[in-house]
């Protein structure tokens, strides 16, 4: 097959790490950078062109979209999707995950176990959504929000309103949610791809910190997932319509609740922690549903 990974840095671990693996397996595979692209939309024969020329028919693109460049990147994946290449994970399903309030909508509409989540727009009536979320301690998050940056953590109400006021007043988009404290600084990264959880990995925060994420300085172990915790992850996975994704997972006193869902996870932290070729296991998926025009979408919407 002749496979494409989207990515603006060849030399990124995940993105080496599918090259191989991709070529191991009797693939050409080809990195090429998202933001290079461009394309002609307007034509009956839909291409993108990458400098200079058009690109060949590729069978399958992984896009590995970076949070700062969804609306282009998307794009780009529609593009592909359209001329009938198979993308492991479509683009309106990255878009879907990017939000992160948009994701929680779709998996509480699912039944799927979520922390307690309140959001606004107008600061008139903060006491009432703290109320609601069962007050202080509370998470409070920017929509979108990456590597823990835009999480903070408020001990009490009264500095959760005065966090609330000032990201209001600096017109963001947030989320307040319930702190799961029993989770203990820790949560769990399942890695899914197709209808299977591949890999997990339990991440755990720096002393004193309670996110556990591997960019604030978290530290990673193998852990052994709960028949329950298998089953939401994959659930997250359909919900988001992502066949390859990361579902962050927290430990709470109600069983597993799901933070996050990620449609680009690196590669590098759970490969390392759980020593299993993750990369392999991507593009054998690949090789079993890339068959031409399988992308669901068709660069519709
Ligand atoms: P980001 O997208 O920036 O990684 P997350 O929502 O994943 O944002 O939050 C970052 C980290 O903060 C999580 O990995 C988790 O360890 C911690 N955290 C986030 N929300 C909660 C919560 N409601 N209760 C307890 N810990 C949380
Ligand atoms: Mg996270």
């Amino acid at each position: 097959m002749r496979i494409a990974i989207l990515s603006r840095n060849s030399k990124l671990y995940s993105t080496r790490r599918l090259v191989e693996a991709g070529v191991a397996r009797g693939h050409q595979v080809d990195v090429i950078d998202t933001m290079h692209c461009y394309m002609d939309i307007t034509s009956s024969n839909p291409s993108v062109r990458y400098r200079g020329k058009p690109l060949p028919k590729y069978d399958a693109v992984i896009p590995r979209i970076g949070a700062s460049v969804t609306f282009y990147g998307t794009a780009v994946v529609r593009q592909f999707e359209m001329m009938g290449t198979f993308s492991i994970n479509e683009s309106v399903a990255i878009s879907r995950s990017r939000d992160k309030l948009r994701s929680l909508q779709l998996l509480s509409r699912k039944g799927i176990g979520l922390p307690k989540t309140g959001f606004a727009h107008h600061p008139d009536k903060i006491s009432d959504l703290l109320k609601n979320i069962g007050g202080a301690p509370v998470v409070i998050k920017l929509l979108e929000g990456t590597q823990g940056i835009g999480v903070v953590l408020a001990e009490t109400n009264q500095t959760a309103t005065s966090v609330i006021e000032a990201f209001m007043g600096l017109q963001a988009n947030i989320l307040v949610q319930e702190f799961i404290k029993e989770a203990g600084g820790s949560d769990i990264r399942c890695l899914v791809v197709g209808d299977k959880v591949i890999a997990a990995m339990k991440r755990q925060g720096a002393e004193g910190e309670f996110r556990s994420n591997l960019h604030r300085g978290g530290s990673a172990s193998l852990v052994k997932l709960s028949p329950e915790e298998r089953k939401t992850a994959v659930d997250a996975a359909n919900t988001m319509g992502l066949n390859m994704c990361g579902v962050d997972i927290l430990r709470s006193h109600r069983g597993p609740v799901v933070m996050e869902v990620n449609s680009s996870p690196g590669l590098e932290g759970i490969e390392k922690a759980t020593g299993k070729d993750i990369a392999d296991m991507i593009i054998a998926h690949i090789e079993k549903r890339a068959k031409p025009n399988k992308t669901k979408t068709q660069g519709k919407g």
